[in-house]
């Protein structure tokens, strides 16, 4: 991609900066393992394969580009080295998050490096938010621990709960409510999107990013 490292065209800037969620586990890509669904901020979703090089958006689907969505999954997943001159700062905090890959960044000499991915993004990580306190009940912790995907939705207040099962709930946080089965007061789907919230691995409820 030397062209684009020099050039970049606007897919590729969007590919990098806009709120996306890169997901590889749930729904039709969970036993596929060329099939990733990319959430967008406005709360699309949109299948891309990376075998075939499709993606099911309007713009892959009727012109000859390569979309943002498959961009995304590109870098996401580490296929495509991150640019030299993109600042960190000005990358979706999304990135990475939700795929099983390590975010590289190219250098100046052609090779590239890989960044440990953000400690405290991490799930399952020793520290930060996702990490287990003794004293946190059953499904705080079990909030924490599984293996669960949030992204959020355009309507306020509302997330998108992928559970580690592959089954998607709706979570309220304005209303707290959740649409599982579980009837309890807080839920761990709920209690996991307020967790990412607090932490700012999701946007806040009014839709704003967080502050990096
Ligand atoms: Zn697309
Ligand atoms: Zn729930």
């Amino acid at each position: 991609m030397t062209d684009d490292n020099a050039n970049p065209d606007d897919r590729t800037v969007a590919a990098l900066t806009d709120v996306m969620t890169v997901l590889d586990s749930i729904a039709q890509g969970a036993d596929a393992p060329d099939l990733y669904l990319v959430v967008s901020g406005s709360g699309s979703a949109y299948l891309v394969d990376t075998a075939e090089g499709r993606c099911e958006c309007p713009d892959d689907t009727h012109r000859p580009v390569e979309c943002k969505h498959r961009r995304r999954v590109a870098f996401a997943i580490g296929e495509r080295p991150i640019l030299e001159w993109v600042n960190p700062a000005a990358l979706d905090d999304q990135f990475g998050l939700h795929v099983n890959a390590d975010r590289r960044r190219a250098v100046a000499d052609g090779g590239d490096v890989r960044t440990p991915s953000d400690e405290s993004k991490g799930t399952g990580s020793a520290s930060g938010p996702l990490a287990v306190e003794a004293d946190d009940d059953p499904r705080t912790k079990r909030a924490k621990r599984e293996d669960i995907d949030v992204s959020f939705l355009t309507k306020p207040g509302r997330y998108e709960v992928y559970s580690a099962s592959g089954r998607i709930y709706e979570v309220d946080v304005i209303e707290k409510t959740c649409s599982c089965p579980d009837d309890a007061a807080r839920c761990k789907h709920l209690r996991r999107v307020e967790i990412e919230i607090r932490a700012g691995l999701v946007p806040r409820p009014d839709g704003r990013l967080p502050d990096a």
